[in-house]
């Protein structure tokens, strides 16, 4: 079974590694929507796969490290695509979320990236 809980995050950035003239040079914010999905057997009892508030907790501190910040001053995020943006929050959250099946990041509402993990890229 998979479930998933979706968050939006309000932040800034700049990717340093483009060429130039590219608009992404240039310092911007987006409202990001992430996606953390989770897979694992359904609890007869509960009927769920997880509480989606303890995905809320366990989100908490990735939210307040990147809300309403500029990504690129954080450790890891020096060149802040959605792709890595992924990654970084796949590897902050999976120690918690064991179940962690799935990072998904919007960018805008038509561009995004999707990340199973290390495993499966
Ligand atoms: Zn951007």
């Amino acid at each position: 079974m998979d479930i998933f809980k979706v968050f939006s995050i309000e932040a800034a950035h700049r990717l340093p590694n483009v060429p130039d003239g590219h608009k992404c040079a240039r310092l911007h914010g987006h409202s990001f929507r992430i996606e953390i999905h989770l897979s694992g057997p359904l609890d007869p009892h509960t009927g769920w796969v997880m509480d989606f508030a303890e995905v809320k907790a366990a989100f908490r501190p990735i939210f307040q490290r990147l809300d309403h910040h500029y990504l690129n001053d954080i450790q890891g995020l020096d060149n802040p695509t959605s792709e890595r943006i992924a990654e970084w929050i796949w590897d902050h959250l999976k120690p918690a979320l064991p179940l962690l099946s799935q990072v998904v990041v919007h960018e805008t509402c038509t561009a995004g990236s999707r990340y199973r993990g290390p495993a499966a890229g």
